[in-house]
């Protein structure tokens, strides 16, 4: 019997995130991308959660809060964590923070929307994130986390 040949160790596929509550914004997070990037989004678009008039959705989730306590609550939640920890940013576009949250669906955390994966690639080359990215880049200049 011969053993089976040695499987090589797979890279993982997650975008490496740090996240830091920052001083000087409120419900703004610091990412450090594996490339040693940062970004600043909100924590909101982090979370995948949308402001729909007044309501607030969790499309992780498909969860919706009327009120602005029990969303920032369900953000921490372990069950939140763990659905948002399945849908990793795709590494395919590490400097996006795309996330598929279906088949059919992706949403960006940069522009905080959701976009159909069939158009992907034209929200991506797209003004209008790459103006949202470039502010993300340049927040990250500007905000030092808290200590
Ligand atoms: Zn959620
Ligand atoms: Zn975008």
């Amino acid at each position: 019997m011969s053993l089976p040949p040695l499987r090589r160790l797979k890279k993982s596929n997650m975008t490496k995130i740090s996240v830091f509550p920052l001083a000087h914004l409120d419900q703004h997070m610091i990412l450090t991308l594996k490339s040693g990037k940062k970004l600043v989004v909100s924590s909101d678009s982090f979370h995948c959660v949308l402001t729909i008039s007044n309501t607030f959705k969790c499309l992780i989730c498909e969860a919706e809060f009327k009120c602005y306590s029990s969303k920032e609550k369900h953000k921490t939640t372990e069950l939140h964590k763990k659905r948002l920890a399945l849908k990793p940013n795709l590494e395919e576009f590490p400097e996006d923070l795309i996330r598929q949250l279906d088949a059919e669906t992706c949403y960006c955390s940069i522009c905080n929307v959701v976009i159909p994966t069939h158009s992907l690639m034209r929200h991506l080359s797209g003004e209008g994130h790459s103006t949202e990215l470039n502010k993300a880049k340049k927040r990250s200049f500007n905000y030092k986390p808290l200590q």
